[in-house]
């Protein structure tokens, strides 16, 4: 495994961060999860990412209990705020104050832990004032119960505001936590630029486009049994976007430029996020430990730039680069 720094800090994650939206506590039984838990660890992992949304909080809970043992100092745990949880009420969503000193009481409660290593803005929130969901962070910091502040989705301009609070109030505001893969690159053109400029680092969900990037998905054949595509708790609905005709075939030509360089193709696509310098880590996902012990080989692969132009004249046509789709909900959820 290596490991990167967290935008300009000195906290260093590994390279692979290993995240557990759909699988604990809904696709994956308990001694599963478990498992690639283990696996992760083994394999060098030190970073783990779930939010309090995942299975309705539950998803905390099963990493808790997962990484109970672990020395806590070797380990780099990352939970979020923002999406309903719980009886969903008016104020069980969003960034207020109220939800932020809440939440983060639950978060540690069900990971078994005394503070998180970086606390994340799940989304922007609309509704409350900026201000406040910085100040609240800050008191949360200063209780010692997030050693970092980092945020998911938002835009350049949302980064620069929160950023510019964030020094005011002295923490850290280190992190960017985007979709992003060879298919979803619209961080490019706006974010990635003011993140470098801000000293924040993206950790990026989804590399693998939720496993349409492995190349197991091939186009007019039923997806294969057990995968996210036959995941009716959840998983079926959310990959849909990708299992489009056009995007399956092409990511089968990505095979001969994996096997050329004794990859497969899913690590292929991780090392493909990894190679851009703003990226701090690839937040992966797994429903069985093989699939873990595999794609950590990505760590450490360096791609030249003619096979970045390889896998652009496979899979580019279909890359979606549209700065506006970076965006949080209109109004708050419930
Ligand atoms: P990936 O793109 O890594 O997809 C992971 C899925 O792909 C696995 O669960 C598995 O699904 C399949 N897979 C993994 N490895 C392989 C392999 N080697 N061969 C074949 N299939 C493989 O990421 P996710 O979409 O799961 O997201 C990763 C993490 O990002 C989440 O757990 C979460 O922590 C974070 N995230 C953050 C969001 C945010 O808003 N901030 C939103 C979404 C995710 P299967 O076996 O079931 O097919």
């Amino acid at each position: 495994m290596e490991y990167r720094y967290l935008g300009h800090s000195g906290l260093k994650i590994s390279e692979i961060t290993y995240g557990n939206w759909l699988t604990h506590g809904s696709q994956v039984e308990n001694d599963v999860a478990t498992q690639c838990v283990h696996a992760a660890l083994d394999s060098g992992i030190t970073t783990f990412d779930t939010a309090d949304v995942y299975a309705n909080t539950v998803a905390e809970q099963v990493l808790g209990d997962a990484l109970k043992g672990q020395r806590r100092e070797s380990l780099e745990i990352f939970t979020k705020v923002y999406f309903p949880t719980g009886p969903k009420g008016p104020n069980d969503t969003g960034l207020s104050r109220k939800h932020i000193m809440e939440s983060i009481e639950g978060s540690l409660r069900r990971l078994g832990t005394d503070y998180v290593d970086l606390y994340q803005a799940h989304r922007y929130d609309v509704e409350t004032p900026l201000e406040e969901t910085m100040q609240a962070f800050a008191d949360v910091v200063r209780q010692g119960k997030a050693l970092y502040i980092g945020v998911s989705e938002w835009t350049a301009e949302q980064l620069r505001a929160g950023h510019a609070l964030a020094k005011e109030l002295g923490i850290q505001l280190i992190s960017n936590q985007p979709q992003y893969n060879m298919l979803w690159r619209v961080i490019e053109p706006e974010v990635v630029p003011a993140s470098e400029e801000l000293g924040i680092s993206q950790i990026v969900w989804s590399p693998l486009a939720q496993g349409v990037l492995s190349g197991k998905y091939r186009p007019g054949e039923a997806p294969p049994q057990g995968s996210r595509a036959t995941d009716a708790a959840g998983g079926a609905k959310t990959i849909e976007k990708y299992l489009d005709e056009d995007i399956l075939s092409s990511v089968q030509h990505l095979h001969p430029i994996a096997e050329d360089h004794g990859l497969t193709v899913a690590q292929l696509a991780i090392a493909w996020v990894l190679h851009h310098p703003n990226v701090a880590s690839a937040l992966v996902g797994a429903s069985r430990p093989e699939q873990i012990q595999s794609n950590v080989a990505a760590a450490g692969v360096t791609l030249d730039s003619s096979t970045m132009e390889a896998i652009d004249s496979a899979v580019g046509h279909l890359a979606v680069d549209d700065a506006t789709l970076t965006s949080s909900p209109p109004e708050r959820l419930t």
